[in-house]
């Protein structure tokens, strides 16, 4: 496991989760082929100051 500080407040407690919106799940598509099933995003977020550390594509 990767441990992972946050830049802002140097708290440890980075927690992952799901990119969201108000209805449904925001997913990523690939930008040359649209079809193609899109891929949900993941952030690792600092729980404490609520700073985002890093997005990345489930399924890339
Ligand atoms: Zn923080």
């Amino acid at each position: 496991m990767e441990n992972h500080i946050c830049p802002k407040c140097n708290s440890a407690d980075i927690k992952k989760g799901l990119m969201g919106a108000t209805v449904g799940q925001v997913y990523l598509y690939p930008e040359n082929n649209l079809r193609k099933k899109p891929s949900s995003i993941s952030a690792e977020y600092c729980k404490d100051c609520g700073y985002i550390l890093s997005f990345y594509v489930d399924t890339p």
